[in-house]
């Protein structure tokens, strides 16, 4: 029975539910009037259920799929205006017990090299990244007790925040690791982690069990479950997250609303961010094995729509895609995007890397052309990490940004922490482009006084002081 306040996995992702969502959303792909109506309810800036987002995401009528292009571009602007949050992943280690059979980490591939990093070989990688110029980090590491502990996971966690190369710093470590227990939760939290990020990668239980025949994860219900585990362990902002082409997309679109709408029922604040990443090609994994592939046009029209139903909800494009398709999905409502990233475990210290790529990378750029690329978009790259060092968390966070206060804090933040990454990291071009942009958007801030002190913070960033914020 479908009820999003239950905590077991099969009540608040109800296969049932699903497919009734689906047949509606199927029978109304061409009812104007209910698209309409919906649309304007979207308008309101309050989101949508997982079944009205459903209808909008089957709509077949193209003046209203341009008017929910269109929303999803307004929408993105009121929340996150131009900023777009930047990050890199750091693989820990390629060890797993799990049987995943779209990964080539999983347990029965005997050929890839299998790595995991010493603590001396993690702070190589992080001087690397700081020396690219990121402050913000999302740890991977295959689920391996032996390998893999929790022990070794806040281990990592304490040398990363402790590297400070030259004027760099990690200030906030995301964490994606496998589903596991309160305490280890509430470990993690303790840690000092950002956002716990998990994918669900498919919500349809029985394609589940298929795709993951062997290890812990096999368990659906522990996997699904885990978010209300970390929330009891005190971690406030959960990370959700499909592989896109694992199952039919109309039904992830509708699971994943319906996970945000449990954490929302249940906890009172929804998932922190939705990724959207799509199988890729890996050592030994092609994609076209998989049956559910998506083009690009529904990929797009998926985060529009995601956009629309959780319009306070951050949401992830990786490295996974192309420059065009992540040109694209900026315009839609992403808000944070990887860059210059590595996908193999020691892939930034290490020239002569052996491939263990967890999946082939579209785009190679470096950061600093990534960073020019969103300059010259008339985006503004943000290397912010203000909020959870702030406490701005959960519920908090969610007041602030569904009201659009945090607003107040995101554009100061993004434009002294680009300040620091141009001093510090960018070429000559980059430089010239970003502090155009600085002064440009500067004006734009409507508070006085914090227009002044952000002005004044970026005279003493040019004068070496760093890590200003608001
Ligand atoms: S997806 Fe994660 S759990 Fe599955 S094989 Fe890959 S690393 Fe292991
Ligand atoms: S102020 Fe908070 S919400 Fe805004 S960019 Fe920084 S960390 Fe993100």
């Amino acid at each position: 029975m479908y009820d999003p306040r239950s905590m077991a996995a099969d009540d608040f992702i109800d296969d049932g539910e699903i497919r009734e969502t689906l047949e509606w959303a199927s029978a109304n792909k061409d009812n104007r009037a209910l698209i309409e109506s919906i649309l304007d309810k979207a308008e309101l800036r309050k989101g949508l259920s997982h079944r009205e987002a459903s209808v909008l995401l089957e709509c077949t009528i193209p003046d209203l799929n341009e008017r929910i292009y269109k929303l999803a571009n307004e929408i993105k602007n009121d929340f996150y205006g131009n900023r777009i949050v930047m990050f890199a992943p750091l693989y820990l280690s390629n060890y797993c017990v799990n049987g995943c059979v779209y990964c080539p980490y999983h347990a029965k591939n005997k050929h890839i090299p299998r790595r995991k990093l010493t603590q001396g070989e993690i702070a190589a990688e992080v001087e690397a990244l700081q020396d690219i110029g990121h402050k913000r980090l999302a740890i991977e590491a295959g689920e391996d007790p032996v390998n893999n502990p929790i022990e070794y996971i806040l281990e990592s966690i304490k040398t990363i925040y402790s590297v400070k190369h030259r004027n760099g710093a990690i200030r906030r470590v995301n964490v994606n690791i496998a589903a596991t227990t309160v305490e280890n939760y509430r470990a993690l939290k303790e840690a000092g982690i950002g956002t716990y990020i998990l994918f669900q990668e498919t919500y349809n239980k029985e394609s589940y069990l298929k795709l993951h025949p062997t290890g812990p994860k096999h368990d659906y219900d522990y996997h699904t479950e885990a978010m209300d585990r970390a929330m009891e362990g005190g971690i406030d902002d959960v990370g959700l997250g499909v592989l896109f082409g694992l199952e039919l997309y109309r039904y992830e679109f509708a699971g994943i609303l319906m996970h945000a709408e449990h954490l929302e029922a249940v906890h009172g604040v929804g998932p922190h961010t939705i990724s959207v990443p799509r199988v890729k090609r890996a050592d030994d994994i092609n994609p076209d094995d998989f049956d559910n592939g998506i083009d690009d046009e529904t990929f797009l029209k998926i985060i529009a729509c995601i956009r629309i139903a959780v319009p306070y909800t951050g949401m992830i494009i990786s490295t996974r895609e192309s420059k065009s398709v992540r040109e694209r999905a900026l315009h839609l409502g992403i808000s944070q995007i990887s860059g210059g990233s590595k996908t193999s475990v020691g892939g930034y210290a290490e020239d002569e890397e052996e491939d263990t790529s967890q999946f082939e990378v579209s785009d190679q750029r470096p950061l600093d052309e990534v960073v020019r690329w969103l300059i010259d978009m008339g985006y503004t790259p943000s290397f912010c990490t203000a909020c959870y060092r702030e406490g701005r968390t959960g519920d908090r966070f969610m007041a602030l940004c569904k009201s659009q206060q945090i607003q107040n804090c995101c554009l100061p933040n993004a434009l002294m922490t680009l300040k620091e990454y141009l001093i510090d990291y960018a070429s000559p071009e980059t430089k010239e482009k970003g502090d155009a942009m600085i002064a440009r958007e500067i004006e734009t801030i409507p508070n006085d006084k914090v227009r002044e002190i952000v002005r004044e913070r970026i005279g003493l960033i040019e004068k070496g002081e760093r890590d200003f914020r608001f």
